[in-house]
């Protein structure tokens, strides 16, 4: 066994994408974001789960990633969020992905490639309705539009937006890019241009916002077990998937007026007792959290002291007496009746959950329970 492992709980990536589904109803689709390795969680592992567990599209940010899902047997539709790269063309066409457009250049090229292949290519059209990174701007969208006219080989399945505040109390962006949304699906079919899924919501908006389910969803975070901000109150219980744990390496008594770790960051203002475990900032976990962080020892919160360094952390446990070497340490999740969670560590790191799901995902020990 390692010295630390991260553990993945499949039963509860299972109610989550449930009550994904609970919140949007039967009638709406849903794409499970799976891309950054499944932030983190394991890409292919997730990806099998859910397409167990009913859902109908993937979605990855890179072609790459949604070739590993086609040969890890994924058969579901893959939209591709980030788009494709010129040479991607005919590997789009011979793996059925569906890319976002939003480049007249890739436009053309999936064109000649679906042709040469007698397929059509199916695309999701991005537009960018306020967030202002990826995506046709809405005003930009008439022209674009004259521009696909000519191109026989190109399907629209798609066309779909992202929301930048989603995750905020305040509705009143959200609200606006939907009406710049719907007023550019209006004007596709005022050109008699026919789409399955218009879509735009990510978690903010399934826990949020019904208004804007639609036909299609796209969840992520909250697959994972997060709400995506801490100004949302999810309507619904979400379970954590991911759980970071160590193992104590040596409990010692260190007197008063010692200092731990590197730059004497910490000095005991009492006889303390301090366990070193096995775990740092090359497995994820933040240095930010020097001083500052928390972890599970025998069901009990101990405080980190000192600086979190790259292999090895020191836990204040002189008021868990029976803690030992070899013992069990959480850092993300649950022991006992504690609980430590990643929004706990993202806001004491100051970032966000996904951050933490990403860097700890990274852990090469990863175990699927
Ligand atoms: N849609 C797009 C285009 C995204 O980039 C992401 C994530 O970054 C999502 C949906 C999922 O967002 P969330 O994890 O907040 O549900």
């Amino acid at each position: 066994m390692a010295l630390n492992w991260v553990e993945i709980d499949l039963a509860a990536l299972r109610h989550n994408f449930a009550q994904v589904q609970h919140c949007v109803g039967s009638r709406t689709a849903i794409l499970a974001v799976v891309k950054s390795d499944a932030y983190g969680h394991g890409m292919i592992p997730v990806a099998r789960e859910l397409a167990k567990a009913g859902a109908h599209f993937f979605g990855v940010s890179k072609c790459w990633e949604a070739l590993k899902l086609r040969s890890a047997g994924i058969r579901q539709p893959i939209v591709v969020l980030a788009g494709m790269e010129a040479e991607d063309a005919p590997t789009v066409i011979a793996y059925d992905l569906r890319p976002a457009v939003y480049r007249l250049d890739h436009c053309r090229l999936l064109d000649e490639a679906a042709q040469h292949a007698g397929k059509v290519a199916r695309i999701h059209l991005k537009l960018d309705t306020g967030m202002g990174r990826l995506g046709v701007p809405v005003r930009d969208l008439e022209p674009f539009l004259d521009q696909m006219a000519s191109l026989k080989h190109v399907h629209v399945e798609g066309v779909f937006s992202h929301l930048a505040t989603a995750d905020e109390a305040d509705k009143t962006f959200s609200k606006e890019q939907m009406a710049r949304f719907r007023g550019a699906l209006q004007r596709l079919h005022d050109r008699s241009i026919t789409f399955e899924y218009a879509h735009i919501a990510n978690s903010g908006a399934v826990l949020d916002i019904p208004e804007a389910h639609g036909q299609l969803v796209r969840a992520g975070i909250m697959l994972y077990g997060s709400p995506p901000s801490e100004d949302i109150q999810s309507p619904v219980h979400l379970r954590p998937v991911m759980a970071l744990k160590t193992k104590i390496l040596q409990v010692k008594w260190v007197p008063s007026g010692h200092s731990i770790g590197y730059g004497r960051t910490f000095v005991c203002s009492r006889p303390t007792r301090i366990a070193t475990i096995a775990v740092g900032y090359d497995d994820g976990y933040p240095r930010a959290l020097s001083n500052r962080g928390e972890a599970l020892v025998h069901g009990v919160r101990v405080p980190i002291v000192g600086r979190v360094s790259m292999n090895l952390i020191t836990l204040d446990v002189t008021h868990v007496p029976g803690a030992a070497p070899d013992d069990e340490v959480v850092l993300l999740g649950t022991q006992g009746t504690e609980r430590i969670s990643a929004e706990e560590i993202a806001q004491k790191a100051h970032t966000i959950s996904y951050e933490i799901y990403c860097a700890i995902g990274k852990n090469p020990q990863r175990l699927f329970l």
